[in-house]
């Protein structure tokens, strides 16, 4: 295969979709998407997570053709996507209200918009049982919705996307209306059938686990914004800024002011007077104000005299609350009244008293020292 001048060689190494600084206003104003650099690689599960508001869906829209860009571009296997409608784009989408035609059988569902684009019926069969075969639902096709659960729905409604065959699928909150045992099951099994067919899925959401459990990798965004890139590990392991610290798991955060900076460590001046050495993120220069994040489970409590760690404050209990696995220890330490620990079952959270003081510790890598303008 040749390369033509407009397509500047697809390879198989080169991403499925990038956005080159798109741009896009509603109103002419407002840039809700401000300028958006990504690659979405062949065959990986890319999730937009983000809070309301903050340009997930605009963002699918431009790549699905519902919306364009006020300015920069997105190509498609090299392709720039510019003047080409949505239903040529080759891009399947699966929407919150999945809307399967109730009074249709999964079958007619699916043979429905084969029938609009004129497939003849012996390749409309072979297309239908592929796709129900992708996502596990072989034998179902006589069936109507109401008759299948809420997750074969679900599925159902990913197999009408797959059945055009799509280079890649397209999922805007799909599971936002199931109950949380469900979607939590959902979660799974669209990760198995991601893994099984090895398409390209770029998945929207705001819940932050739903996000962890299925992507290869996340683009956290934020007013328009991509604040962070990365696999599930690093951006929980190692945020970026502290929107990210904040949104993605729980995060203790200590308010204060940046000390010194010497190699690897700093040191930052809590507003309550302690010093507290840092591994230094993303913050500004001495005299900036920084907020420390750590998260509930790399607290030690009562730190032996073996221990290694760098930083031991006193803490006193305020609540204590039982989750089997573990027991989530509410202190009250470093002018934070509302910070958490995480206490495995058979560490001895369940002994404390509310009111006692404890000790504990942590070691300064896992503090993580953010710009908190
Ligand atoms: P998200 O999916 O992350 O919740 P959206 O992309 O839907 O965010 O919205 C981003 C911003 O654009 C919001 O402020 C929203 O109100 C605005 N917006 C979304 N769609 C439209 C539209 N069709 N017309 C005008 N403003 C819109
Ligand atoms: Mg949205």
């Amino acid at each position: 295969m040749t390369d033509s001048g407009h397509n500047r060689g697809a390879g198989a190494n080169e991403p499925l979709v990038r956005f080159e600084n798109v741009q896009k206003t509603y109103d002419g104003e407002i840039l809700v998407v401000k300028d958006l650099n990504l690659d979405v690689e062949r065959g990986e599960f890319l999730t937009l997570l983000g809070p309301s508001g903050s340009g997930k869906t605009t963002t699918l829209m431009m790549l699905a053709g519902f919306e364009s860009a006020t300015h920069g571009d997105i190509t498609l296997d090299g392709q720039s996507l510019k003047s080409v409608p949505p239903h040529k784009r080759n891009i399947g989408m699966v929407f919150q209200n999945y809307a399967l035609f109730p009074h249709m059988t999964v079958h007619e569902n699916l043979a429905f918009p084969l029938q609009c684009h004129g497939v003849d019926k012996s390749e409309q069969e072979a297309k239908i049982a592929d796709a129900m075969a992708m996502v596990e639902l072989t034998g179902f096709e006589r069936r109507r919705p109401g008759q299948l659960s809420g997750g074969q729905q679900q599925r159902v409604a990913l197999a009408r996307a797959l059945v055009f065959q799509p280079q890649i699928v397209l999922m805007d909150e799909p599971l936002g209306a199931l109950d949380k045992q469900l979607r939590e099951q959902m979660q799974i099994e669209m990760k198995h059938i991601h893994e099984n067919i090895g398409l390209t899925f770029v998945y929207v959401t705001h819940d932050q686990s739903e996000a962890l459990t299925m992507s290869n990798r996340i683009a956290v965004f934020n007013d328009g914004i991509i604040q962070q890139l990365d696999d599930p590990e690093t951006l929980y392991e190692k945020p970026k800024n502290a929107f990210v610290a904040e949104f993605i798991g729980e995060n203790n955060k200590l308010i204060g002011t940046v000390k010194d900076v010497s190699g690897d460590r700093c040191t930052v001046e809590l507003e309550s007077g302690e010093m507290i050495k840092a591994l230094p993120v993303n913050i500004g220069g001495v005299g900036e104000k920084s907020v420390l994040s750590l998260r509930p489970e790399v607290i030690t409590v009562e730190p032996g005299a073996d221990n290694t760690c760098d930083d031991i404050h006193t803490a006193t209990v305020r609540e204590l609350i039982y989750m089997g696995d573990h027991t989530r220890v509410r202190v009250e330490t470093c002018g934070n009244d509302d910070f958490v620990i995480k206490m495995p079952r058979g560490s001895g959270g369940r002994s404390f008293d509310v009111g006692q003081d404890i000790k504990i510790g942590w070691h300064s890598q896992d503090c993580r020292a953010l710009d908190a303008a």
